[in-house]
């Protein structure tokens, strides 16, 4: 979620800290916190409620020189946002960054409090502060050996960057649940929760592993494993472009992504479809004997990407024949679930990172799940490192909190593995050519919803006064209005609901007067005629009525019914088409209420913690 710099150098690192905080940004945070050790050994410590703009303006103020140092960008999980519990915290020597919680904080507190510690914040992080003070205290032995003492008693979620004033040469790290990369340097190192805050000083990565303990000095970078043993952890080369959060002409990192879809899914689908086939061979060797025997698809998955695995569900019984669940990864994870035999095991994720969605996916191996499959987005992620097999997205980085690009490249990766999975099932050939050319024009459909813009922009400006709003729609366009009521909810913070339009009538019915805007996705498809029979359920009710549908189709506009056209679009991809107009709609809304786009209130991007 929030973020984590650390650097050791032996140049001045402040505004190495400083840059790392502003390139994690877009992970939503509250409040902002840097600690150096000066050359005299002395701590600076600095910390702010707010935008990491103005920890860097009180920066200015005071001279935060140093060789090391941790730097931290909070969202809140225990204790408010202020400036006393945002981090780092520092226990005597002792200087603590954490992202994620700790669970056990209660009694662990309970014991430090009787031996002597007080605490003057109310984060669970101030635990590990003290924590590692009172083992260093207690036990001699190397900086590591007392985190790995400390980890052991842990129990929840962290990647942690420690400091000890009076040893201010060394950095020692350690993760569970949440991710930490190292970041080589020459003379120097560092330590970050996420790539892209290291890449303007390095770009080679060393990813730490579950349960991984770790201490780099300026010269030297040693791991330990979970079992306590020193381990050689792989160098990766970053292939993230230096300027993945750029945001160029655009005015909001969302607005960049949206138009940034056409060639996303152009690098989706990049060597991966060719002659009416759609060839998957990174999903390695014997994946396909593997994926022949499957009876059965379980997908989970959490926030947009469960709506894009809702469409798969239709998709891969009407498509490949094969049954289909979908669940969302905090039920599955804590109810009894039972497997199916010969069930294929998938997860889908933009970060690897979900913590929910991680902890299903361990549970899937513990009950007998004999293969697991994962699309996401981020190729060093755990997801990815603990599935057997694994399909990346390639929309490359996204910074806006709310999901666009990548939950369309999501749904792009899963229609091309529903093709696979209907070949290897020996379905027809004409589906898997007609998925493989509506793909191919999906780049240039998109580009035509893109060229409405102002049009939806037109239509936004209805919603300034409104509180509420439905959106509606069938077949595998229902979760497209699942996630296009997501979308206005997390970015205008309007009320919004999706309904199946043919559960109208049970219910949702009754909440329909003028004032409630009711969404309508339309395709030109075979069920359309049923559809509009919901719409006219709307429209004698007095609803107002906004149908997005394509040039063909026949609706007359009227006073309380705005017809917005789109292109035609082959049916098989109308679900990723639908959506970017349902994003450009939750964009202008948003823009029109003013609220923050790309960090709307009390959300984060990637959600490591439950
Ligand atoms: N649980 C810690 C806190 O509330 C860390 C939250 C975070 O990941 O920023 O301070």
């Amino acid at each position: 979620m929030c973020g984590i710099v650390g650097a050791v150098a032996q140049r001045d690192i402040n505004e190495i800290l400083l840059k790392g905080l502003r390139r994690l940004e877009y992970r939503g945070y509250d409040s902002s916190g840097l600690a150096v050790v000066d050359k005299y050994g002395h701590l600076k410590l600095l910390r702010r409620v707010g935008k990491v703009s103005v920890l860097i303006d009180a920066a200015q103020q005071y001279d935060l020189t140093g060789n090391i140092g941790i730097a931290h960008t909070r969202w809140a999980t225990h204790g408010k946002p202020t400036e006393n519990n945002a981090h780092p915290h520092v226990s005597g020597h002792i200087v603590v960054v954490h992202n994620g919680m700790i669970e056990n904080h209660e009694p662990l507190r309970e014991k430090l409090r009787e031996h002597g510690y007080t605490f003057v914040t109310q984060t669970d992080t101030e635990v590990i502060a003290h924590l590692v003070h009172w083992e260093q205290c207690q036990h001699s032995g190397a900086f590591f050996e007392v985190i790995q003492r400390v980890v052991n008693v842990l129990r929840g979620a962290y990647g942690i960057v420690i400091m000890d004033i009076r040893n201010p040469g060394v950095l020692a790290a350690a993760r569970s649940g949440s991710s930490l990369v190292i970041g080589l340097g020459i003379g120097e190192n560092f330590l970050a929760s996420d790539q892209l805050a290291l890449l303007p000083v390095t770009r080679r990565f060393i990813f730490l592993e579950e349960g991984d303990v770790s201490e780099i000095t300026c010269c030297t970078v040693r791991v330990w494993n979970q079992a306590g043993n020193s381990v050689k952890r792989e160098e990766i080369i970053s292939q993230v472009k230096y300027d993945a959060i750029d945001k160029g002409l655009y005015r909001h990192y969302m607005q960049k992504e949206i138009f940034e879809q056409p060639q996303a899914i152009k690098n989706t689908i990049a060597g991966r479809v060719n002659h009416g086939e759609v060839i998957l061979s990174e999903l390695g060797f014997g994946a396909d004997a593997l994926l022949l025997q499957v009876q059965h698809v379980q997908i989970i998955a959490c926030g947009s990407s469960y709506h894009s695995a809702m469409v798969a569900r239709y998709w891969f019984e009407a498509m490949a024949e094969v049954s289909c669940d979908v669940e969302i990864a905090s039920e599955f994870r804590y109810r009894k679930p039972t497997m199916r035999p010969g069930s294929l095991f998938i997860t889908v994720s933009q970060s690897g990172e979900t913590a929910d969605t991680l902890s299903a996916l361990r549970l899937s191996k513990a009950i007998g799940y004999h293969s697991s499959l994962t699309i996401c987005n981020v190729e060093s992620s755990s997801l990815v490192r603990e599935s057997d097999m694994a399909l990346m997205t390639r929309s490359g980085a996204e910074i806006s909190v709310a999901s666009t690009k990548s939950f369309t490249a999501q749904l792009t990766v899963l229609l091309m593995l529903v093709a696979h999975i209907g070949r290897l099932r020996g379905r027809c050939k004409r589906i898997e050519e007609s998925i493989v050319h509506a793909l191919q024009t999906l780049p240039s459909s998109i580009e035509q919803v893109l060229s409405l813009d102002q049009l939806i922009k037109t239509v936004a400006e209805e919603f300034l006064d409104k509180k509420h709003a439905l959106f509606l729609g069938r077949g595998d366009l229902y979760p497209i209005a699942m996630e296009a009521a997501l979308k206005l909810k997390e970015i205008s913070y309007i009320h919004a609901e999706a309904y199946a339009a043919g559960e109208m009538k049970h219910g949702p019915l009754a909440l329909i007067d003028a004032h409630m805007p009711v969404i309508v996705i339309a395709p030109n498809n075979q069920l359309l005629e049923k559809l509009k029979s919901n719409i006219e359920e709307v429209k004698v009710r007095g609803g107002l009525l906004y149908i997005f549908t394509e040039k063909d189709t026949v609706f007359t506009a009227s006073k309380n019914m705005k017809i917005i056209r789109l292109t035609q679009v082959e049916q098989i991809v109308a679900p990723i088409f639908y959506a970017v107009s349902m994003q450009l709609l939750a964009y202008h809304v948003s823009l029109i209420k003013g609220t923050n786009v790309d960090h709307p209130r009390n959300l984060a991007k990637a959600v490591t913690v439950e």
